[in-house]
């Protein structure tokens, strides 16, 4: 059956973005974050092509479903978990096989107890909070709790990270370039205690665009991998391509009278005899109700101003007074490229009064994801 409404995923756009993250990254390992269903672009199929095409030597996710799914596909490549795993947690992300973030003495012997009930050795990537505020231990703190985890003999000390709140905004250069030395500092200071640590990271896709990525030995990138810039860096120093193309389908046509409205709460009035298409996708589908009255559509190549409200799965847009030439079931593109025309993710976010990440977060488990490129044949589910 064809399709109404789909994202169609270029995995190959990925591989050649995370191409440009490694350029940049120099001889550090790169790990991709794939929560979220990879930013909504299709967990596994991402990992699996990922880890097919040798893209990246990590992922990172948030939570233990989506280690498991990863493992449930067959992925091998090493997985971090982002978050804090609570206590009844532990058995299943130990069964997952994921390096754990840790931040505290009880989060470790929680761990630690896990582990030497499972009969295995637990990998660990201490996190210190250098100025996020959100999870991770104070750097004063980082030595001894590394001390507890490597003279654990169920934990193993494979990794110490941190995490940068503005290394996508020039303002934010300074405060960065702080936490980088604190973390630098901090992680230098426990491996000539402890010995070393063989993963120490920090760059988000923010840093690994503008930032020096000093002693790190691992990049952690995730938005700039999906094509997006993390935030309005005027020093791009990588030119992304775009991943994702959302399309749907011209589902009615119509003529509307000047005067008449259209859609819910009547918020759109013709000025002119005009001509309204509607289109099959609405914000059930995660197109956002925000963009109701001031986003658009691409059909051929024309750009379309949407009218009225965007419904929960439909649509309506202005074709204009002239008899439109497209018909019902025409492709109708929400983001991405018509012909020479192109509605980037950033166009989205910015009329949501959003950022990128959560434009292609929000798009529900309704449309379906169209897989292209790749190691492997395309493949849709
Ligand atoms: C999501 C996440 C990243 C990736 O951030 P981007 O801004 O998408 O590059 C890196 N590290 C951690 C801990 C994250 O949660």
């Amino acid at each position: 059956m064809a399709r109404t409404c789909e994202l169609t995923v270029d995995l190959d756009a990925i591989n050649r973005n995370l191409a440009l993250v490694a350029h940049l990254a120099g001889d550090r390992a790169v790990l991709v974050a794939v929560k979220a269903n990879a930013y909504g672009h299709g967990l596994v199929e991402v990992a699996r092509s990922v880890e097919a095409a040798g893209a990246a030597q990590w992922l990172g996710v948030t939570t233990v479903p989506e280690a498991a799914a990863l493992r449930a596909a067959g992925i091998s490549l090493p997985i971090l978990k982002f978050s804090i795993t609570l206590a009844d947690q532990l058995a299943d992300a130990l069964a997952a096989g994921v390096a754990f973030t840790v931040g505290d003495t009880d989060a470790i012997t929680q761990l630690s107890e896990a582990a030497a009930a499972r009969g295995v050795v637990a990998e660990v990537h201490l996190k210190i909070d250098t100025g996020m505020r959100r999870i991770g231990a104070e750097p004063e703190d980082a030595l001894r709790l590394a001390r507890l985890i490597v003279h654990d003999p169920h934990l193993r000390l494979g990794g110490i990270y941190t995490h940068l709140p503005v290394s996508d905004v020039g303002s934010g250069a300074e405060f960065t370039r702080q936490q980088l030395a604190a973390f630098e500092a901090s992680a230098l200071d426990v491996q000539a205690h402890v010995g070393h640590v063989p993963w120490i990271h920090a760059a988000n896709s923010g840093a690994v665009m503008s930032h020096d990525l000093g002693a790190t030995t691992m990049v952690r990138p995730g938005i700039m991998v999906y094509g997006s810039y993390s935030g309005p860096v005027s020093s791009r120093s990588a030119a992304l391509e775009p991943v994702a193309r959302w399309s749907s389908r011209l589902v009615f046509v119509k003529q509307v009278r000047a005067g008449e409205s259209v859609g819910y709460g009547r918020t759109w009035t013709a000025t002119q005899d005009t001509w309204v298409g509607t289109v099959a996708v609405g914000y059930g589908d995660g197109y956002s109700r925000l963009l109701s009255n001031c986003g658009r559509m691409l059909i051929d190549g024309q750009s379309h101003p949407i009218v009225g409200r965007v419904c929960m799965d439909q649509t309506m847009i202005d074709l204009g007074p002239a008899t439109p030439t497209a018909r019902v079931g025409d492709e109708v593109v929400l983001m991405g490229r018509s012909r020479g025309e192109e509605i980037t993710v950033q166009e989205i976010a910015d009329l949501m009064g959003t950022i990128t990440y959560e434009v292609t977060c929000l798009i529900t488990a309704r449309v379906p994801r169209r897989h292209i490129g790749g190691v492997s044949r395309a493949s849709t589910n």
